[in-house]
């Protein structure tokens, strides 16, 4: 398994968290109703999505896949008269380092739990936890400033009518309406 296998599996892992973060935010964000960008909202909304990846916490024994099939390798290697490396076959070998790849032909030390795992496994919901609310709000404002749009070009034509303008939000969060009049402005609700 090359660095770029790993590179690509923890790719995998945190689009994955990502998804499950975007989606989770997106749900606290339109949840707790409102139009536009509220601070208080966007600090409940990350704080949801936060607290939801706790019970994916499993997910750290698959970011570290790579490491304990990396570690099995050398390991078999090592036992087989081989580079643990690289694989070489080193079995009348009097020199202490691969001929072919330059690795110490020590015992590589066995796949264990370190800091460096728990480091590893804050860094990857870290980056989901960025891609996932910075993605949710971006759709969200974008949806927004689409419908203000909207009824902007509305407005000109007055209304007499106190409903001016009223659709539901796009993907994800079709289950809230946004409404525009011209009373209470701009206002969003769950359908449900
Ligand atoms: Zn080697």
């Amino acid at each position: 398994m090359s660095i770029t296998w790993t590179f690509t599996f923890r790719a995998v892992i945190v689009l994955g968290l990502s998804a499950h973060v975007f989606l989770m935010y997106n749900l606290a964000r339109v949840l707790n109703g409102g139009f536009g960008m509220n601070l208080g909202t966007i600090v409940l909304a990350v704080l949801f999505s936060a607290a939801m990846l706790i019970p994916l916490f499993w997910v750290v024994c698959l970011a570290d896949v790579p490491e304990m099939l990396l570690s099995q390798r050398a390991q078999r290697r090592f036992s087989n008269g081989q580079c643990p490396s690289c694989g070489y076959n080193c079995e009348n070998i009097s020199s202490a380092t691969c001929p072919e790849c330059g690795t110490a032909l020590l015992e590589p030390a066995r796949y264990q739990w370190t800091w460096q795992t728990l480091r590893r496994y804050v860094v990857l919901n870290v980056i989901a936890m960025l891609i996932g609310v910075g993605f949710g709000e971006s759709l969200l404002t974008f949806d927004e400033l689409m419908f203000r749009r909207e009824a902007s070009t509305l407005e000109l034509q007055q209304f007499p009518s106190t409903v001016l303008l009223s659709r539901n939000r796009i993907w994800p969060n079709n289950d809230s309406n946004i409404r525009y009049d011209t009373l209470t402005g701009f206002t969003a609700r769950n359908s449900q």
